[in-house]
């Protein structure tokens, strides 16, 4: 842990030389964001084993990415560099300022897709961890028109509703489907509002929590409601949802036992 630390002082050390350096050399060059410092080593141990979770779960496979708001700095967030989410250690988060600029990029890619990030933190002050993924079972409900609804007490946090983001509204026509920017990030902020997840048309989902156990418990359950919810309608026309009643309900007694799973999970994740 104290590794952990120690490496970050003299990244930010590197870093300052390097700024000072590129200042002489390109004056008009923008300025890297200041660092928060260290994160609390628990939470970047938090941040791995999140992802390898995702992965284990069935929703991040090559693709995808989580994200922690920094423990010292509510405008500074961590996240990975642009790699595989199984593949992610310690040494491969980074930090970055609320428009999604690298705290500390030296010649590491980042996510295309880290606006999406950037832009809910702004506008979620209650939010501390943000999932985006591709996860197969919610897509059709992303492009049928079909809304997902929590069909049982695991999925209770649905009870809001999940809103459809339609990237060709916001890009104003065609795109590439990347939300490869602040002004679509923005958007896709909006279309979340208030709610736990927001579905992105052609593409996957975004899901919030206060905690990376809450985003990481969210997505694996979303993933599992949008798979229960297609049966049940191949069964029947007529299906029975919690009422927004229940679903309060039971969301609180559940979001209570969250750590049982997360426990578990993240033991197999980080044995590996
Ligand atoms: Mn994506």
């Amino acid at each position: 842990m104290a590794n952990v630390t120690r490496r970050w002082f003299v990244t930010c050390g590197a870093l300052l030389v390097t700024a000072a350096a590129a200042d002489l050399e390109a004056p008009r060059a923008q300025p890297a964001p200041a660092s928060a410092g260290p994160p609390d080593p628990k939470l970047v141990e938090d941040l791995v084993a999140a992802n390898r979770i995702l992965v284990d779960q069935g929703v991040l496979d090559g693709y995808g990415h989580v994200s922690a708001r920094h423990d010292r700095d509510p405008n500074r967030y961590l996240m990975s560099r642009s790699l595989a989410p199984e593949l992610v250690t310690a040494a491969d988060v980074m930090e970055y300022d609320l428009d999604s600029n690298p705290v500390d990029a030296r010649d590491r890619p980042s996510y295309l897709e880290r606006f999406i990030h950037g832009e809910i933190y702004k506008v979620r002050p209650d939010v501390r961890a943000i999932v985006h993924n591709h996860s197969p079972s919610v897509i059709p409900f992303g492009v049928t028109g079909v809304p997902l609804r929590p069909l049982y007490h695991m999925s209770a946090f649905l009870w809001e509703g999940v809103p459809v983001f339609d990237i060709r509204r916001a890009a104003g026509g065609a795109s590439d489907m990347l939300v490869r920017d602040s002004p679509l990030g923005r958007a896709l902020a909006q279309t979340l509002g208030s709610r736990t997840a927001a579905l992105m048309r052609g593409h996957g989902a975004v899901v919030v929590g206060p905690s990376l156990p809450h985003a990481v418990f969210r997505s694996v359950y979303l993933e599992m409601n949008a798979k229960l919810q297609a049966q049940a309608m191949a069964q029947s026309a007529s299906v029975t949802y919690l009422d927004p009643e229940e679903a309060r309900r039971a969301e609180a007694s559940v979001a209570g036992t969250l750590g049982r799973p997360w426990e578990l999970w993240k033991r197999k994740a980080l044995a590996r």
